[in-house]
């Protein structure tokens, strides 16, 4: 597992992906390498942007676009199937795509060439109010195009101890915000309830609310504190609905088994993840030492396993940055070795009802790896296809991290088809 990655060269083009891959939607393809491969846009590009209809402002734990930018920059893309990409302005990127306005049309192109027409996400009606504290709602709820992004801590404290994920950038993104802009460090359970009883007016809008943020290692337990901010949280939350449970995701630390019991009866949470991020107990150690040490692979995946007995088949799950296994120096030195442990590791969890999906990784910058490079187009193309046919084997459903509600696993946007 030590050999210098050299799969970078000789990767096949999109369209020789398209070619190769026929039951692959192109859309998704084009939207895995846009993930993987970032996006710059062209002033003509940037004036198509319409501050009335389109979201120029985005609140993130991790850093993608500035939350304060001037010009202010379209947060991301739709393509004409309505798949939607997740991504960022990387001017920085070796070769990221470029969004540019020709001929009428917002278009993304590479190297002169239009591969695609593109829509910019909307603008949902709540984000220009104001909760009754004068907080605006832009920043205590970020919109996808389908579902309500909550961040209620916004660093990880993985990383007082230099233990954080090394593709990782909240805690550098989080202590630049602060800095630059006074980004608070909790948003306040009021604000949260506010903000999600006038987003969820809009009708047809949202179809689930997902919780994230950093680790919180304090209290009695390991990630008591942690349990402690999201239950105040699904509390607030919940008050807005008027059934036991609502349409909800919860991504975060991997509880012990009496505080994931909590966490489902004090809150109407539906769904929980918990994120294993590289499926290979040693790469673990390496790439998330904060995790390791803390808790250990096999426990974190013990944890979750744990979760099906609450939460029940189909509706606990983890994420994986799809790719990072083969960072260099210590990550697997072969495509087909690196997908082969991966999905052998996929399959076990499937058998114990957990299902795994795929982001792409890319560097960015403020995290260890932002030097790296993400294998190639094909490397994702045949692990969403794998992760898919997992889970249409085993039953098991993500419908709380689908193309429906989600948006950003290529792997899930194959079970549109
Ligand atoms: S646990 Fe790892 S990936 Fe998650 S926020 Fe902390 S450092 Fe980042």
């Amino acid at each position: 597992m030590n050999a210098p990655n050299e799969l970078k060269s000789h990767q096949l083009s999109y369209h020789e992906i398209v070619a190769k891959y026929p039951t692959v939607s192109p859309f998704v393809i084009l939207k895995t390498d846009v993930q993987r491969r970032g996006v710059t846009y062209t002033t003509q590009a940037i004036e198509r942007a319409n501050p009335a209809l389109h979201l120029l402002q985005f609140r993130s734990i991790f850093h993608t676009i500035g939350e304060k930018q001037t010009p202010q920059i379209p947060v991301s893309l739709l393509l004409r199937d309505g798949t939607s990409i997740l991504t960022g302005m990387r001017p920085d990127a070796p070769a990221p795509y470029l969004v540019d306005f020709v001929d009428g049309r917002l278009v993304l192109t590479d190297h002169g060439q239009i591969l695609e027409e593109v829509e910019y996400w909307h603008k949902p009606q709540y984000v220009d109010k104001h909760t009754s504290a004068g907080t605006p709602m832009w920043q205590v709820a970020t919109p996808r195009p389908q579902r309500l992004d909550i961040n209620p801590y916004s660093y990880c404290h993985f990383w007082d101890d230099g233990g954080g994920c090394k593709y990782c950038n909240i805690s550098s993104h989080f202590n630049k915000e602060r800095k630059n802009n006074g980004k608070p460090l909790r948003i306040a359970p009021r604000d949260i309830y506010e903000t999600v009883r006038e987003a969820v007016k809009q009708p047809g809008r949202f179809a689930n609310i997902m919780l994230t943020g950093g680790s919180i290692l304090s209290g009695s337990q390991l990630f008591d504190d942690e349990l402690q901010v999201y239950i105040e949280t699904l509390q607030a939350i919940g008050e807005n609905f008027t059934t036991r449970r609502f349409p909800s995701q919860l991504i975060a630390s991997a509880f012990s088994l009496d505080q994931l019991a909590r966490l489902y009866e004090e809150t109407g949470l539906l769904t929980y993840t918990s994120d294993l991020e590289v499926l290979d107990d040693a790469l673990f150690n390496w790439i998330c030492p904060g995790k390791a040490g803390k808790l250990g692979y096999q426990a974190w995946k013990r944890r979750l396993i744990d979760a099906v007995q609450i939460f029940g088949t189909g509706r606990v799950n983890t994420g994986i940055v799809g790719g990072v296994e083969t960072a260099t120096p210590h990550g697997f030195a072969s495509e087909d070795e690196a997908l082969d442990a991966t999905l052998t590791e996929a399959e076990d969890l499937a058998q114990h009802g957990v299902t795994v999906v795929q982001c792409v990784w890319s560097p960015t910058r403020g995290s260890a790896f932002a030097k790296q490079h993400p294998p190639s187009l094909e490397y994702y193309v045949r692990l969403s296809q794998g992760l898919d046919a997992l889970r249409r084997h085993y039953n098991l459903n993500a419908d709380m991290d689908s193309y429906r509600i989600c948006g950003n696993h290529p792997d899930t946007d194959l079970s549109r088809i």
